[in-house]
């Protein structure tokens, strides 16, 4: 798309942006609040091919090392069953920001026809190379879809960080079919993790979010563009005690994210520091584990997953 970026609340439509954080270690960056609880970051620097080897090790398509991969296909199976309990009758799935498309290559073996977008080259290559996927490299708006044509369209941690959230909402909404589900997941704004890491927080990972959700904001959001919605969980297998641990971990050591850029697949390691990383890691992640069954309990949980039906 080649259209500027959204400024108006993707939740409510305002204009009216009050400043509230500021990032140490961003210079110029900072997080602002819509009345309507949306908050979105600005001032973030802008990187050139942002999406190319940040995510994904090269040629691979592996996103972490070893065991951690091992664990992210369990993660995997577990979204694809999250998809097939909303829509239990197979169909064709779209999944938006695909990756490296191991998601959508689980739903295949289940029988779904499985479609993928990717703004990231080298994820969609990987994706249509060595999984035989039908990937669209580019924005899902400019994807050429049928409309009316999919069973179920997912966004796994994809909308916090679109340009144009609302623009991508609606297209969703009118690639789905009238019994067809939309399946959201983003990072929580107002989770424990983040009072605890106040700006170090993992959830609003500058300089890649560009939005910060709410159960209320991301609900609102989902209904401007025509779908009625519900929050399915706060829970995740996958973020829920690494945002608590590593959250509490920034804080601490005052840096972003060197325990996970440590065990990073394509990362150059430094021995002495994931150690000491891994150590205060292990420490952080036993009070995650009570941490997190609060969160949820008291709805400031790491992630919200949301539902959304197309309002007839
Ligand atoms: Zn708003």
């Amino acid at each position: 798309m080649g259209a500027s970026p959204e400024t108006a609340c993707p939740a409510c439509g305002a204009e009216t942006w009050t400043p509230r954080a500021a990032f140490a270690d961003v210079p110029g960056a900072a997080v602002e609040e819509c009345p309507c609880g949306m908050m979105r970051s600005t001032g973030l620097p802008k990187c050139e091919d942002q999406y190319e080897d940040q995510y994904y090790a090269g040629g691979t398509g592996a996103r972490f090392a070893g065991p951690a991969e091992s664990l992210s296909r369990w993660f995997r199976r577990r979204r694809a069953g999250a998809v097939e309990a909303l829509h239990p009758a197979k169909g064709r799935v779209l999944d938006v920001g695909c990756g490296n498309g191991a998601l959508l290559d689980e739903l295949r073996t289940r029988g779904w026809e499985a479609h993928g977008t990717q703004v990231s080259r080298s994820a969609a290559a990987y994706a249509r190379d060595k999984l035989g996927l039908d990937v669209f490299t580019g924005e899902l708006t400019d994807a050429p879809y049928t409309p009316v044509s999919f069973d179920a369209v997912m966004l796994w941690h994809v909308l916090e960080h679109l340009e144009h959230p609302t623009a991508y909402l609606s297209k969703c909404r009118e690639l789905l079919k009238d019994d067809g589900v939309l399946v959201v997941e983003v990072p929580h704004a107002g989770s424990v993790a983040t009072a605890l890491g106040g700006a170090w927080g993992m959830n609003w990972d500058p300089p890649n979010h560009l939005w910060h959700f709410t159960p209320g904001t991301l609900i609102k959001a989902i209904e401007r563009a025509g779908f009625g919605g519900r929050v399915l969980t706060q829970w995740s297998w996958e973020f829920s005690l690494v945002a608590l641990s590593q959250s509490m971990l920034n804080r601490v050591a005052g840096s972003r994210n060197t325990l996970l850029k440590q065990l990073g697949a394509s990362t150059d390691r430094n021995c002495a520091l994931l150690a000491g990383h891994a150590a205060l890691g292990a420490l952080a992640m036993l009070s995650a584990i009570p941490l997190s069954l609060y969160g949820v309990a008291a709805g400031k949980g790491e992630v919200i997953r949301v539902a959304g039906r197309k309002n007839q």
